[in-house]
């Protein structure tokens, strides 16, 4: 879907598959910058989401050796999954924030440390990171300028990405959706980039991996919205932990899962992780 005059929007279905009888149903979104000669990925998916991408460069009249550079917002399986076979297509470089690195280059790392269900099928291995991406950072596509906001909470390293030229803010993952799966490793940094989202001047969409685009006065209610569902989330967590279960991270999780009325998928490891954050 063409969003802008220079971007473009891809909606990326997958699943995780929870257990051999429970697949969690996910999607993720990724973005193309189109240049005059040359193109930006923004995110590359799960492994085989390569196809995708290339039917939809094929479609708007553009090659797969146009993508010269991919950055990532951050390192999890459904941004990073699809990168080893969109740089073996294209022979792009690849950016990333400097926290993101060990973790987009050492994929056995990430599976042992964040172990996400599925996550050998959802990463087909890892990537070089040719250039880091700092706070403040002005990438170029041609004509088009892109900055570089580094808005952590959901990751250390999370990237958003401003392109003034288009009135266009990428958040990534820094946007979480108010009944979805609370997934993030730092409340107050979350709270602090959502606020500085709602700074950045002259925005007229917003987009999001987990969201659909949004315009005009939604940008700033969805922003608002997070920041709100994350108080939520701190309340709850703050009002159980006084609980028996209090001590037991996935105790915890569950009671708060059946509170917010999230699938029963969402009690694993990364949510109960996330909750804990809240304290
Ligand atoms: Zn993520």
């Amino acid at each position: 879907m063409q969003i802008s005059d220079h971007l473009h929007f891809l909606k990326i279905p997958f699943q995780v598959p929870i257990s051999p009888e429970l697949q969690l149903e996910r999607f993720v979104n990724l973005f193309l910058i189109y240049g005059e000669k040359s193109i930006v990925l923004v995110d590359s998916g799960v492994a085989g989401a390569e196809a995708r991408i290339c039917e939809y460069l094929a479609v708007t009249g553009r090659r797969p050796e146009e993508i010269r550079l991919l950055i990532l917002t951050h390192s999890h399986p459904d941004h990073l999954g699809g990168a080893a076979a969109i740089c073996r297509l294209t022979g792009c470089k690849v950016a990333a924030h400097p926290a993101e690195r060990n973790w987009i280059e050492d994929t056995d790392r990430q599976a042992a440390e964040r172990p996400v269900p599925g996550f050998s099928k959802l990463v087909a291995g890892p990537v070089r990171v040719d250039r880091l991406l700092a706070d403040g950072e002005r990438v170029l596509v041609d004509e088009l300028v892109l900055e570089v906001l580094h808005t952590p909470g959901h990751s250390p390293g999370s990237l958003s990405l401003h392109l003034p030229g288009e009135r266009v803010l990428i958040c990534g993952d820094a946007l979480p959706l108010p009944g979805d799966l609370p997934i993030f490793t730092d409340w107050a940094a979350s709270v602090a980039s959502l606020a500085r989202l709602r700074g950045v001047p002259g925005v007229e969409v917003l987009l999001s991996s987990w969201d659909r685009p949004r315009a005009g006065a939604e940008v700033d209610s969805v922003l608002a919205d997070g920041v709100a569902w994350l108080d939520r989330l701190k309340n709850l967590v703050g009002a159980a932990t006084g609980q028996a279960n209090a001590t037991d991270p996935l105790a915890l999780c569950r009671t708060l899962v059946a509170k917010l009325g999230l699938p029963p998928a969402a009690v694993n490891p990364l949510v109960a992780k996330s909750l804990a954050a809240c304290l």
